[in-house]
């Protein structure tokens, strides 16, 4: 995030629901390290432009954003935190198979996360191998 000709990184992360047009929506949260401003940063992928925006709110705005989206928080930043240690709580799941000679043998279920954090959770043998 940037202010004060200052680049810092955001205290808070909120990960939005998509809405019907917009996807991957985060607002970042910060205050400026120099002027100590509120700062909100809004970013999302327009679908019917297909194209990623970014949109800075200062201040009161900062605050009204905040209160617009907090509806919408799917999780933070701080809240996986705290909830779990590394890996930062589990986002999604992720098979992988594994192959050998064109066939599958394996299949390994991944634990991914936000932060590309995987762990692997359960590997299944294929039972005719
Ligand atoms: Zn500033």
């Amino acid at each position: 995030m940037r202010h004060c000709n200052s680049v810092f990184k955001a205290s808070d992360i909120w990960f939005l629901s998509d809405s019907e047009k917009y996807a991957s929506r985060r607002l970042y949260i910060a205050n400026c390290p120099i002027c100590n401003k509120k700062i909100a940063l809004y970013s999302y992928f327009d679908t019917s432009s297909k194209a990623y925006f970014e949109q800075y709110f200062y201040s009161g705005g900062a605050v009204r954003i905040k209160e617009k989206l907090k509806k919408d928080i799917l999780t933070t930043m701080l809240g996986f935190k705290t909830k779990y240690k590394a890996p930062y709580g589990f986002k999604y799941g992720k098979n992988v198979e594994i192959k050998k000679d064109g066939k599958i043998i394996a299949i390994e279920q991944y634990a991914c996360d936000f932060w590309g954090n995987k762990v692997l959770v359960k590997k299944i043998q294929n039972e005719k191998e």
